[in-house]
């Protein structure tokens, strides 16, 4: 592709950088400078679809990249970048076909191999798959076996749904999508780490061998992946891994014993400033402290703050405000002060 603008090529570069030190937005501003220069630039246009992608503005990311595939049809990360964006939206069929291309583009690459078998397999299963609609949730399942689990599923999601968003005065826009998978074929198609119950990518995710042989632990299982739902359709990006996982888990039931216990025998409990990165690369007994203190702190915030001040902070946070900005203006309080309280007990 030639560069018919040194300017272009400067915008581009801090474009990608931006994109790499996950600042999408300041990617995406500096593609579309960029692309004002040097308007039929395929790269530029596969830029711009990326940081659209990042951002979760699916519809901006797939005309992007269809542009950028119109002027460079052999452009195959933008191929395979369009593929995710139709994954994302439950169309396997069109993210399969483009990454069967994606897969002859690139034939010595593992990982686009891999991708490719997990994306077929998680389709033949959803062909094998059945429906029961209820008014909030569509509740996908295997066999005709499952059918009265899937029945106990959806009577127990509705339970959770009123109690949890009667707590955050909050609903989602929504039908929130559930499928209930067998153990294997869950660890599967989400590569969740060994110890996650279940799982919350857009779509609820719950391996019923296991889960439901015991209402309880289905009730605990859909509550706390019903609460990751609601908090997605207040703030899809921005949110500390403990504020997430803490209100997941505090949502679950009523009693906390099982994390004060928890944190009492851990010989050291992280920060939540350090609990704000992601969990999955902990070991099962790490997860479990940091679970557990997440879950006393979010307890504490419903109890000093309430949960419509949360969902307010959910709300900025999910508009790009900054976290302790944020959090001194809802909550009352900075977030420093807040987390001094917590580690006190
Ligand atoms: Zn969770």
């Amino acid at each position: 592709m030639a560069q018919s603008s040194p300017a272009a090529g400067m915008r581009e570069q801090d474009a990608w950088n931006a994109l790499d030190a996950g600042q999408a937005q300041v990617a995406e501003q500096a593609f579309r400078d960029a692309i004002a220069l040097d308007p039929k630039n395929a790269r530029l246009h596969m830029g711009l679809g990326t940081a659209a992608f990042v951002l979760r503005h699916d519809a901006d990311a797939k005309a992007s990249l269809e542009r950028a595939l119109v002027l460079a049809p052999d452009l195959t990360r933008a191929r395979a970048q369009l593929a995710q964006v139709f994954k994302r939206q439950n169309d396997l069929t069109e993210a399969i076909r483009l990454y069967e291309i994606v897969a002859t583009e690139v034939p010595a690459d593992t990982g686009v191999r891999d991708t490719l078998d997990r994306w077929k397999r998680e389709a033949e299963l959803h062909d094998r798959m059945r429906l029961t609609v209820g008014d909030f949730f569509t509740v996908s399942f295997e066999g005709a076996e499952d059918a009265d689990m899937a029945a106990q599923a959806l009577e127990s999601l509705n339970r959770a749904y009123w109690r949890i968003c009667d707590v955050f005065s909050a609903f989602p826009p929504k039908s929130v999508p559930v499928v209930l998978y067998s153990g294997e074929q869950f660890r599967d198609i989400t590569r969740s780490p060994q110890w996650a119950a279940a799982a919350f990518d857009g779509t609820i995710r719950v391996p019923m061998r296991g889960a439901g042989e015991k209402g309880e632990d289905l009730d605990r299982v859909l509550a706390h992946e019903f609460t990751h739902a609601l908090i997605r359709s207040l703030a899809t990006r921005n949110l500390p891994t403990w504020l997430n996982e803490g209100l997941a888990s505090v949502l679950e039931r009523d009693g906390l014993d099982w994390a004060e216990a928890r944190v009492a025998k851990a010989s050291s409990v992280p920060s939540l400033t350090v609990l704000s990165n992601s969990f999955g690369k902990m070991s099962g007994a790490e997860a479990q402290v940091a679970y557990a203190a997440s879950a006393l702190a979010a307890k504490r915030l419903l109890d000093e703050a309430g949960g419509i001040a949360i969902a307010n902070l959910l709300r900025d946070l999910g508009d790009g405000v900054d976290f302790e900005a944020a959090f001194l203006h809802r909550i009352q309080k900075s977030f420093a002060d807040f987390q001094a309280s917590v580690q006190q007990r």
